[in-house]
């Protein structure tokens, strides 16, 4: 796993950071007139965030800022803040996201909840029957169990996906 390159923080340090946030973004775009929302990092959302109209609440996951850094929060943050103006996705709610310096249209999955990408070629040994995933085609490849150098007698085959595409 690549360690993101933005910033992260203790839980505690977060939410206040977004109180900051939301402070700042009060007092440059709406001159203020917001009443600051609660501001929950919370550890069993699973990603992204949302925002609660009735307890006038912003709830962001802990996950996500593991997983994605300060960025990443600071985004859904800034998206859920543009949704106590506009409780919907239309093209308001964007000019004003934009606005708030939300860059990004959807919140980054977890890397964890992410599905594992199945690896696309599987190519077999026909001497000792070893097989080789890869998820691009290799090119002229020959089977490194049987001899670390490139050897002819050991090339490997390709056996899927066209193996996929014969009919049962
Ligand atoms: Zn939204
Ligand atoms: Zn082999």
């Amino acid at each position: 796993m690549k360690p993101s390159a933005s910033p992260k923080l203790e839980l505690e340090t977060l939410q206040q950071e977004l109180c900051r946030e939301f402070d700042r973004l009060n007092a440059v775009h709406f001159a203020g007139r917001l009443s600051r929302p609660e501001i929950t990092v919370s550890a069993r959302k699973i990603y992204g965030g949302y925002y609660q109209p009735r307890l006038h609440r912003i709830v962001v996951s802990w996950q996500g800022h593991l997983d994605h850094g300060l960025e990443e929060t600071l985004n859904t943050f800034r998206h859920e803040v543009a949704h106590i103006v506009h409780p919907h996705h239309r093209a308001e709610f964007w000019t004003l996201a934009h606005t708030l310096g939300v860059t990004k249209r959807y919140a980054s999955t977890p890397l964890a909840a992410r599905p594992p990408r199945q690896p696309k070629y599987i190519y077999v040994c026909p001497a000792c029957g070893k097989k080789i995933f890869r998820h691009r085609r290799l090119k002229l490849s020959s089977c490194a169990a049987c001899d670390p150098k490139f050897n002819a007698k050991f090339l490997l085959k390709l056996i899927a996906p066209e193996i996929l595409k014969i009919p049962q």
